[in-house]
């Protein structure tokens, strides 16, 4: 990047906005996957005619510039793949409104999602994604990753919560998409186009963002599966009984033994662990979801279950789920958190086909997942200073994810394509909605100045 660049970066942004110290750009090389690159400089825009003014020079410049929140991606979403700017939306960071009678928040995209949660709370409501990274990832890392969490199955995730953007496409136009109203057919839906987009369309200035009323009780409980097709069907049964649980989620053995090994916690480690989560406004009314489905535990031969009486005893429960990647990240030197879905009625089958690839390639593949809406994290512990390792590592994940496409699922729930999945894209998309993705993209981004090298967007 020549200097009259970076002297007209300094006018735009300020002395303190622009950096190009070696510290800088070592601390934007990576994000929290295993990919790294440095940029050529690191930005900190304040208002969205910064934003604007960045993206109008860029694009002349042709220098590409990647948006980055919290830089908390598990795929290499925020990592500058191709050098240029990071853009850290970081000090945009206000929640403009709350606004109950119209259920809605106005935020800037560098607030903290649970800064937002905080200060809905006070007012008795909530935003309901919950990443689990969530005490630091940003609500514009969220809106462009479709952030989701434990409370997918019953809330959805980050998409149908979003209402209307404000967005500045390369060139420096700003863009408004969307309305402050609940409902909206008006034209083509803009607003979830750049919901998932990962940088690559426009960088997001202001989110309008639907709020729900937070109910104020739970019920929790545990129970142990010999079988892991035990779990699976449990699952299922859950999900067919017409009480849709908070959070169901399911802790594989490998997991259990991961946690045994590292903790003094000292669980069972049988073949699958499922937790589930009722919530309601009354105790009456969170008991009785989770009798029903203790009582489908027990029908699918459950060896233990556990309720919580108290929210101690909760907490207990969850802390399996909670330890989990904690202690996978202490059994090797690296660590791929993958990301898949499939449809529900599989999730047992994919547990057992992680279990089989394990085997087959000789690695540790413990599993978590957020088993009521069939989102599965394997996460591939390796050693990277083995070059066999990591040959075993990336036929596994080969494999992977042709089996997660043959049981009809989809590549990523949650974390998004980035780095880590551009080069399955086209076994789960035809080459007629690869066209269509990369039109879409030289329509807003002509010039592929926007997070480039990502989503196989350029092949
Ligand atoms: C321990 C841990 C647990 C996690 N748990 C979950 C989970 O439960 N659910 C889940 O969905 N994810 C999870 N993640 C992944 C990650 O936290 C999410 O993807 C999160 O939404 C990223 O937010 P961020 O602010 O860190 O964004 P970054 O990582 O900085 O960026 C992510 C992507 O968003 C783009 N982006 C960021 N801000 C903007 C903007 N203003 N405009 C346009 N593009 C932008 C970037 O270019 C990049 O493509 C987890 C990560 C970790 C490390």
């Amino acid at each position: 990047m020549d200097s009259a660049v970076k002297e007209r970066l300094k006018e735009i942004l300020g002395p303190d906005g622009f950096s190009d110290s070696l510290i800088d750009l070592i601390s934007y090389a990576k994000d929290a996957s295993e990919f790294k690159r440095r940029p050529d400089a690191a930005i900190w825009p304040k208002t969205t005619e910064q934003v604007s003014k960045v993206l109008e020079l860029a694009d002349r410049e042709k220098i590409p510039v990647v948006p980055r929140g919290a830089g908390t991606s598990l795929a290499g979403l925020a990592v500058p793949e191709k050098g240029g700017l990071v853009m850290d939306l970081g000090r945009m960071n206000r929640i403009l409104e709350i606004n109950i009678v119209d259920r809605l928040a106005v935020v800037q995209p560098g607030v903290v999602y649970a800064n937002l949660d905080k200060a809905l709370s006070v007012q008795g409501f909530f935003f309901p994604p919950d990443p689990a990274s969530g005490s630091v990832c940003t609500l514009g890392g969220n809106v462009a990753t479709n952030a989701g969490g434990i409370k997918g199955a019953k809330y959805g995730t980050t998409k149908d919560y979003v209402l209307a953007l404000e967005v500045v496409l390369p060139g420096g136009r700003i863009l408004r998409t969307g309305s402050r109203c609940m409902k909206s057919v008006s034209g083509y839906d803009l607003t979830k186009l750049f919901v998932g987009s990962e940088g690559t369309l426009g960088v997001i200035t202001e989110i309008t963002l639907k709020i729900s009323p937070r109910p104020p009780l739970n019920s929790t409980a545990m129970a142990l599966f010999e079988d892991l097709e035990d779990a699976g069907k449990a699952v299922s049964d859950i999900m067919h009984s017409g009480i849709i649980p908070s959070a169901l989620e399911i802790v594989d053995q490998q997991t259990l033994k991961a946690i045994n090994q590292n903790t003094d916690l000292n669980l069972p480690e049988v073949e699958a662990i499922l937790v589930a989560e009722t919530d309601g406004y009354t105790k009456e009314e969170t008991e009785f979801q989770l009798d029903k489905i203790l009582r489908i535990f027990e029908k699918n031969k459950a060896t233990s279950v556990k309720r919580a009486a108290t929210k101690s005893e909760a907490d207990a429960l969850w802390t399996a789920r909670k330890t989990a990647y904690g202690v996978m990240a202490r059994i090797n030197n690296n660590l791929f958190v993958e990301d898949l879905a499939v449809p529900m009625s599989n999730v047992s089958k994919m547990l057992r086909i992680i279990a089989d690839l394990a085997t087959k390639y000789d690695l540790k593949i413990p599993t978590v997942g957020h088993a009521g809406d069939g989102n599965l994290h394997p996460v591939i512990s390796f050693d990277g200073t083995d070059p066999d390792e990591v040959r075993r590592v990336e036929e596994a994940s080969a494999e992977l994810f042709e089996k997660v496409l043959e049981l009809g699922g989809t590549l990523t729930g949650e974390h998004g394509i980035g780095l880590a999945k551009a080069r399955f894209m086209g076994q789960e998309h035809s080459d007629l909605s690869m066209a269509m993705m990369r039109a879409i993209k030289r329509v807003f981004d002509p010039n592929n100045i926007l997070n480039p090298g990502k989503m196989a967007l350029e092949q």
